[in-house]
């Protein structure tokens, strides 16, 4: 910086040209951090640079007093910007819109794109096994004139251009939202500033960023027109949408924010020439989400049974995902995830799926084949995004043609085999395009193309006769370039003598020091080393420029090129993504096949009834991590088990017993068939179910830093009052949050509410009283895990059997650890008095009395609990209408004291 321009920045770090230009797009785009580019360098100032230094560590600098300042070479740029993302940062990426060389004055620039967790594109960015979406989440009132009944969903994913739109009770949005599983959601801006609760809720439960919008962008008109404008379209009926429905409002909130950040319209000098204009053309149609077509698992029941996460570290290891993932392809990857999480509802689509696996399983020469010739099948679905952006690059127009060539492979290798008869028929009708465009793109690109297009090297010989002369004119120089230096050294004598290049100084005649008086009359000094001089002539100046604009003339010339065979792949858009389903589909049901054969799973029968019957069956994850070492066990329910039908089991034992294991495997079970996979198991027979709601009791669970209990109550409240007859319920260790006899009050009106309900019921429970259940419902039995002493050391045996099990078992095993046989002693006395006190059939009757308890209890405890007579005093009444679940932690505290002061007196 010169002294003169110091002096003037100190008025205002803003007043040089480039800082002003800065400022200006700060100013737009002021959520943003700002890459600021500047030559060969992004660059950050301000309190970006301050954030960018501490967030992707590197140095803070100063661009002039007052200005921090970091940056780093635009190469680079891309793993810096992975970091700002991960950080949870969004970045308006500022390009230079002209070469500097024709800049008149200051550099034209302007944002090119801005980059958000959701609108990610970059392979460098996303994980290949993970879909990445961006969503729009909003409440609305029903028609019937309920205030904020039904919640309305639209994810887009933009790397792959899919599109959803999902209409749901307002209660189950956090669900839905979660089992989605988006990078970052849009909602309605609150003018307070603040973000809703229920936004938080779901940034939460999903770990995902958020970003508010204003209220209109969420309005039926605004919606319409914007996504009639994407899709040149004058109505929405086409893709299946009614005038007037609400959902389009949140559709086109997502379909506004894609379009402010992919820049749609700037012209970006890049890879393909200075002509790309970024576009999100390969969007698909919105689709409405059929939430029918899919068995419900909602948020806390997937994160249960760890469906794709585990519950200790929340990671995808130790997941059912992590264990089933045996695909060979990106698509299959993350379409996988989505089968897992939505598994299927109807009998027809699994029985389909079943009979491909069926087949592959069967014929493992196909098996292989089919998953040989997958696997070189690259990421097409995200590939095509990516062009469609602008963001393409050679290796990926290269993958595409190469990939689009196995689409001939699978119609030989699916031809002739009934099971995948109708993907033969889709494929080829694809295949010829395909292959026609892969062949048209390999004819004229290299095997082993380069990461860009900055210098070239794409394109074959003999391609374009244009390019070629160019390339002709670069390699005839050195050819020109040896003949000048052997002339050279003829002339001076000295044979140490070198023409040389480097990037800075261009072309030089290079002598030693100590030969420096043998240079030319003629010639110019260009540079002094430590032991050598530099020189330039004329004859080799003219040469220098002759080579340098045909190198950069073969680079512009390849970029438009590779420009047109882009054009050609964006063309044909639709086939490369439906190419991209069917390759994904196929890769899911190859694995599932995969995993059967290799862990002996069965094809379940699917039937209507409301049955689950499992012989021999085995936990997913467990199985592959034990092996031989884990147990086989039945689950029998909707069946008769010694002349009784049973749709409920309740399973006691004391801790690591195996019961969690056990009805996690049914739970597991039921949803893998529903998925269309075969299943651990020697045999099963699986009626079809409408949802699947599984939950842990609070202690079992992480600690969450909410009130646990009434989270679990919360939940149990959500099953008794939406499971039917069609679900599967799965408890474990509900009721324990509390003390014991509220605990096991509730325990049991669950219980007898989801007996009544015949819904099946697998519950786990550690309230030995519970046991007495079946002498009242015929549909209830007890299981218990057997237990073996065997040389003073308790063994688990993990089977579990019919019957209840053996209530002193804690003592036994306290025993047997070596507590002081007085201790024990004096344990068993008292659990005989504790057990006249509060079991027999007093307790008994009277927890069976409380038919209409439900969750609630209130005066049931009255008269459960009738020796503690209440008091009749005002503090009473003010407990007994408290709402717990709506006071702050310090209105509580506060009523507390109030209660204290009114009592005691102060
Ligand atoms: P509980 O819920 O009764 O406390 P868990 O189901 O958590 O017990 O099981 C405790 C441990 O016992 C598990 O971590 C597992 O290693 C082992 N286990 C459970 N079931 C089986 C089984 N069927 N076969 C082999 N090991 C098992
Ligand atoms: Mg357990």
């Amino acid at each position: 910086m010169s002294k003169q321009s110091s002096d003037v920045e100190k008025k205002s770090p803003y007043s040089t040209p480039a800082m002003k230009q800065f400022k200006q797009f700060k100013d737009e785009y002021p959520d943003c951090i700002l890459f600021f580019r500047m030559g060969d360098f992004y660059e950050m100032f301000m309190e970006d640079a301050e954030v960018c230094a501490r967030v992707m560590g590197i140095s803070l600098t100063q661009r002039s007093a007052g200005v921090p300042m970091c940056g780093m070479p635009h190469h680079a740029m891309e793993g810096y910007l992975c970091k700002m993302i991960e950080g949870g940062y969004k970045v308006a990426i500022c390009d230079q819109l002209e070469d500097p060389k024709d800049a008149k004055g200051v550099v034209k620039r302007g944002v090119t794109r801005v980059v958000t967790p959701g609108t990610l594109t970059d392979a460098s960015l996303l994980d290949e096994g993970r879909s990445n979406s961006l969503m729009g989440v909003m409440w609305v009132d029903g028609k019937d004139g309920t205030v904020r009944s039904e919640g309305l969903i639209a994810w887009v994913e933009l790397s792959t251009g899919d599109f959803y739109l999902m209409r749901v009770r307002a209660d189950e949005l956090v669900d839905e939202v979660a089992r989605i599983g988006p990078a970052e959601v849009l909602y309605v801006e609150d003018v307070g500033g603040e973000r809703p609760s229920a936004i938080n809720a779901i940034c939460g439960a999903v770990g995902c960023a958020a970003t508010g919008r204003p209220g209109w962008e969420f309005r039926y008109e605004e919606g319409f027109e914007v996504l009639c404008q994407q899709y040149g379209v004058k109505g929405l009926g086409g893709f299946g949408i009614d005038d007037g429905d609400t959902l389009v409002g949140v559709a086109g909130v997502v379909m506004r924010y894609l379009m402010e950040t992919q820049k749609l319209g700037v012209t970006v000098p890049g890879e393909r020439g200075a002509a790309v204009v970024n576009g999100i053309a390969h969007l698909k149609g919105p689709k409405v989400f059929a939430r029918r077509d899919f068995l419900m698992v909602d948020q806390v029941s997937l994160r249960s049974l760890e469906v794709d996460r585990t519950l200790k570290s929340g990671g995808t290891e130790g997941s059912l995902l992590s264990v089933m993932k045996d695909c060979k392809t990106a698509m299959g990857k993350r379409m996988l995830r989505q089968w897992l999480c939505y598994p299927l509802a109807e009998k027809g689509g699994i029985e389909q799926r079943q009979r491909v696996v069926g087949a592959l399983v069967e014929d493992q020469f196909f098996l292989g084949e089919l998953r040989e010739t997958l696997g070189q099948v690259q990421d097409v679905g995200r590939i095509v995004g990516r062009m469609s952006v602008g963001r393409g690059n050679p290796r990926d127009l290269v993958s595409l043609a190469m990939s689009s060539g196995r689409a001939q492979d699978l119609v030989r290798i699916l031809d002739e085999r009934d099971a995948v008869a109708g993907y033969c028929v889709r494929m080829k009708e694809l295949a010829e395009e395909l292959v026609k465009f892969g062949m048209a793109v390999m004819a004229k690109c290299v095997d082993a193309p380069p990461a860009h297009m900055r210098e070239g090297g794409l394109i074959r010989d003999g391609v374009d006769q244009e390019l070629d002369e160019y390339r002709g004119l670069q390699r005839d120089s050195n050819t020109w370039l040896a003949g000048y230096q052997a002339r050279l050294i003829e002339q001076t004598g000295v044979t140490a003598l070198k023409v040389g290049y480097n990037r800075v100084f261009g072309y030089y005649i290079e002598l030693t020091a100590l030969n420096k008086d043998k240079a030319g009359a003629s010639w110019t000094r260009k540079q002094t080393l430590k032991n050598a001089e530099r020189y330039i002539t004329e004859e080799l100046k003219e040469f220098e420029g002759k080579v340098l604009s045909a190198k950069d003339r073969a680079v512009t010339r390849e970029a438009t090129l590779f420009g047109d065979l882009c054009e050609k792949a964006e063309g044909l858009m639709g086939v490369l993504q439906r190419y991209a389903d069917m390759v994904g589909e196929l890769d899911v049901l190859c694995c599932f096949a995969q995993r059967s054969s290799k862990y002996g799973y069965v094809k379940p029968e699917i039937v209507e009834g409301n049955v689950l019957d499992v012989v021999g069956g085995r936990h997913p994850v467990l199985d592959e991590l034990l092996g031989d070492g884990l147990v086989p066990n039945d689950v029998k329910l909707g069946v008769d088990v010694d002349g009784r039908w049973v749709s409920l089991g309740l399973i006691t034992g004391p801790n690591m017993a195996g019961k969690s294991t056990y009805i996690r495997t049914a739970a597991l079970i039921a949803l893998l068939a529903h998925t269309g996979c075969f299943v651990p198991a020697e045999s099963a027979t699986v009626g079809l179910m409408d949802r699947i709601f599984t939950r842990i009791g609070a202690s079992d669970e992480l600690h969450t830093g909410q009130s646990t209990f009434m989270v679990e109550m919360t939940e149990t409240a959500n099953i008794c009052n939406h499971a039917t007859d069609k679900s599967l319920v799965i408890l474990d260790e509900i009721g324990r949050g509390t003390s014991t006899l509220d605990g096991l009050s509730l325990a049991w009106a669950i219980t007898e509410h989801l007996a009544k309900l015949g819904c099946r019921t697998f519950f786990a429970t550690h309230y030995h009283e519970i046991t007495q259940l079946p002498e009242r419902f015929d549909n209830v039995m007890n299981l218990n895990v057997t237990v073996r002493e065997w040389q003073e050391e308790i063994v688990f045996l993990h089977r579990i059997v019919a019957g209840a099990a053996d209530r002193s078992y804690g003592i036994h095993v306290a025993k047997i650890a070596g507590l002081p046989a007085e201790v024990v002693e004096r344990a068993n006395e008292l659990l005989g008095q504790l057990e006249v006190n509060h079991d027999g059939a007093g307790l008994i009757d009277e927890l069976g009395n409380l038919e209409t308890a439900g969750v609630s209890g209130g005066d049931g405890q009255m008269m459960l609990f009738g020796e503690t007579k209440y008091i009749d005093h005002p503090a009473i009444e003010v407990l007994k209408d408290l709402k717990i679940e709506t006071m702050t932690p310090m209105g509580a505290f506060d009523l507390l004291r109030k209660l204290r002061e009114e009592m005691v007196g102060g």
